[in-house]
């Protein structure tokens, strides 16, 4: 018996071939009806025997098209109305648009080898894409998704494509943004502050391999921005572009040919090449081969290097021409927002690059690479933007109404959440410029225009000098301050659908605290819009402020003096008798409380313990110092230092004082400094679990978040999750959005949702 059904399918259904694919599944099971795009999603009307319509609906929802991503498919019954064959019908484009647009996607296996094929006709073009392949958020300007709201609009389709956009069994049906050499865009090659364009198409990429095998940087226009390029081997190179881009010391990513030429300079296990080879290709952080040939000052005093394989068509032209590995880090300078419009990076990377491999396609939204690495066999963000942005994370707890989060002052990025969906932005980067807070407005507005939120309330930090809390007073809506840790624990819990109490261990570099001081060593118990601090690592002034971040001597100072006293006077220690003078100022900072804050920060105490046993007193990048206790540490030893805990009213206090003091007993003793970063890693692990061990016993709650940009060092999430799970806790950590600051607006926006359902809006 002929049986009609309606079928409504929601996700990241168009522009990735689904209407071709239902229509070849129908004709597979001899259905009738059609598929039509609508401003939700994708609509299919069937008829046909009801045993084919299951088997067609099952195998929709199981093997839909590699960049599709369903969330959800509504079936209804409907009276047969005798369709006679299976066709793609005309769009409907009235309703609010809600259709998800897919993130950006490598070139597929398909259209890499008609890349490098002579007889294909795109043979070398540098724009080739498909339905399965090639640039989407980073070119779309509006919904519905379409080439006319693309930055492909400037760029009409010669006969021979319109032939394979029009054709239902082209793998280019429909694929807004194809091209070939006669109708597409045009690669072309200017050199630093030259006026016009030199060269164009292979002569302009012949000119870019040229100027990177002389040693020189060369700025590539990629996806979502420029990126700056040079030889990975050669160490003049590297070093010139770090000079040039006033970036000391942070590690540079390389990009690699393939999988092979991957593991010539890093170990890869199964995890991790499949994230290299994953359609978003991520930065992912491997562990560098001991005595790769790649220059050394890429990843200077790390043992890991960010490694990528290609992703577009010109990655792969370059990569093969030049034939060898290359530097990729974002055309930026310093920490600024990535340069994504052409004039812009000519302006700003001038004399950065010897010269621009650059082309006329438009880059609607700037987009930095992601980075990620594998924990224990998981795949985690570090950061969370290229490849995966603007694919929303489907929570299991809905919003109450639609909401606008601004992030955090560092690794900003935005949160717009609506119904079970929380769309988080692409990386934004630190808010410490204008130029960023111009970034960050514009990525609200284009993010608005193409999800269809209009949000109705606001969520930022609460420590009010924030560019992020000033955007949020200057909006018309009703804004929500939210306690920096208070939000990492609720992105925590949002990823994982908890709405029960939880305990949250938070910590990080820094956050306003409500009492004033910048908190960092947090155990708080969340409980939706409520957060209640329950324990923390005891104070210690913070000399300098902002200061000490860069000067981890200053903390190592402020934690010595906390531990010692007076006593202090008897130490001889190296980092402070290279410093006399500053020593004496600072002390008197200390002890006036002028400009040196009380402070609980974990990555402070990273620091210190850092700048103790390295005798490293300054460090070119936050966390530097962390990272490299991180790779000192001797994994194998069993000691630490014991934790104290005392309790002061409601709060739990973990004292540092007696783990600086180990620190210093095993310099005194000359114990190798190995062992000393892992005793200090265990220590933490034992603190937490003493501190936790206290709290179930004082709440009843025996789940626990690992949260903030301190569980990036692997050997204390693994440690401590371990831990804490034998002694019976369930412990979540973070899998959908980076632990540090670039997950924070997620956990605002839940906490902003929860706070407006409490006051009964
Ligand atoms: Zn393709
Ligand atoms: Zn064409
Ligand atoms: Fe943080």
């Amino acid at each position: 018996m002929v049986e009609r059904r309606l079928v409504a399918i929601r996700g990241t259904v168009q522009g990735v071939g689904f209407r071709p694919f239902v229509q070849g599944l129908a004709t597979t099971f001899e259905l009738r009806g059609l598929v039509r795009n609508d401003t939700a999603g994708v609509v299919v009307d069937v008829e046909g025997p009801s045993e084919s319509l299951d088997r067609f609906l099952t195998e929709l929802r199981v093997s839909p098209p590699p960049l599709a991503v369903i969330e959800s498919v509504f079936v209804e019954s409907a009276p047969p109305v005798d369709y006679a064959g299976f066709a793609v019908a005309v769009s409907d484009s009235t309703g609010s648009p809600t259709a998800l647009i897919s993130p950006d996607a490598a070139t597929c296996e398909a259209c890499l080898a008609e890349l490098f094929d002579t007889a294909n006709r795109r043979y070398r073009h540098p724009f080739i894409t498909c339905t399965h392949c090639g640039p989407r958020f980073t070119i779309v300007r509006g919904v519905p998704y379409d080439r006319s709201r693309t930055t492909m609009a400037g760029f009409p389709m010669c006969a021979a494509c319109e032939r394979e956009y029009r054709d239902p069994a082209d793998r280019r049906f429909h694929a807004q943004p194809i091209s070939c050499h006669d109708c597409g865009p045009k690669l072309g090659f200017r050199r630093a502050g030259a006026p016009a364009t030199e060269a164009d198409g292979e002569h302009a990429m012949r000119q870019a391999v040229e100027t990177l095998r002389r040693g020189g940087i060369v700025a590539i226009k990629g996806l979502g921005g420029y990126h700056l390029c040079c030889n990975a081997h050669d160490e003049a190179a590297v070093s010139r572009l770090r000079a040039r881009k006033h970036r000391e010391a942070k590690p540079f990513a390389v990009m690699v040919r393939d999988q092979e030429a991957a593991r010539t300079v890093a170990l890869v296990n199964a995890a991790e090449a499949k994230l290299l080879a994953a359609s978003a290709r991520p930065i992912v952080l491997l562990e560098a081969r001991t005595g790769h040939s790649l220059a050394r000052s890429i990843a200077p005093g790390v043992p890991t290097l960010g490694v990528m394989l290609p992703y577009t068509p010109v990655h792969h032209l370059l990569l093969a021409d030049f034939a060898g590995p290359v530097v990729m880090t974002s055309g930026n300078r310093s920490d600024e927002p990535i340069a994504f419009h052409d004039a812009m990076a000519f302006e700003q990377l001038h004399d950065v690059a010897d010269g621009f491999l650059t082309h006329d396609r438009e880059i609607a939204t700037r987009c930095d690479d992601s980075v990620m690495r594998v924990v224990a066999g998981y795949a985690t963000f570090m950061r969370r933007s290229r490849g995966y942005a603007p694919r929303p994370l489907r929570l299991a707890i809905p919003f109450a109404a639609p909401v606008l989060a601004l992030g955090g002052h560092l690794k900003n990025t935005f949160c717009l959440g609506r119904g079970h969906q929380a769309f988080l932005s692409h990386h934004v980067g630190d808010l410490e410029h204008p130029a960023a807070l111009v970034a960050l407005r514009e990525g609200i507005a284009h993010a608005t225009r193409l999800h269809g939120v209009q949000p109705r309330i606001v969520a930022h930090d609460m420590h009010d000098h924030y560019l992020s809390s000033q955007l949020a007073a200057s909006i018309d809506l009703p804004a929500f301050a939210v306690q920096h840790h208070h939000a990492h624990v609720a992105a925590c819990m949002a990823e994982h659908g908890i709405s029960e109490p939880v305990l949250g261990v938070a910590f990080d570099g820094a956050g306003a605290g409500t009492d004033g001081a910048i908190w960092g060593g947090e155990f708080l118990l969340v409980d939706g819009a409520s957060s209640q601090r329950l324990g923390h690592l005891g104070y210690v002034p913070q000399p300098g402020g902002e200061a000490a971040v860069r000067e981890p001597w200053r903390m190592a100072a402020a934690h010595l003096s906390s531990a010692y006293g007076s006593d202090l006077d008897d130490l001889a220690l190296p980092l402070l008798e290279e410093r006399p003078r500053e020593w004496a100022t600072l002390r008197q900072m200390m002890v006036r409380g002028f400009r040196a804050p009380p402070t609980s920060s974990v990555g402070r105490l990273f620091d210190a313990v850092a700048a103790l046993v390295t005798g490293r007193s300054v460090v070119a990048y936050e966390a530097e110092a962390a990272i490299a206790l991180e790779a000192l540490a001797d994994r194998s030893t069993s000691r630490s230092y014991a934790p104290a805990l005392h309790e002061a009213g409601d709060l739990l206090i973990a004292a540092p004082e007696p783990i600086v003091r180990g620190v210093v007993d095993d310099l005194a003793r000359s114990r190798p400094s190995a062992e000393i970063a892992g005793a200090f890693h265990n220590a933490l692990r034992d603190m937490i679990v003493a501190v936790i061990a206290r709290l179930v016993r004082r709440t009843g709650v025996h789940r626990v978040a690992l949260t903030g940009g301190v569980f990036q060092n692997t050997l204390l999430l693994e440690r401590t999750a371990e831990a804490l799970a034998a002694t019976g806790c369930e412990v979540l950590v973070h899998q959908m959005v980076p632990c540090n600051d670039g997950g924070l607006s997620l956990g605002q926006a839940v906490v902003a949702s929860a706070l407006f359902t409490s006051m009964g809006a």
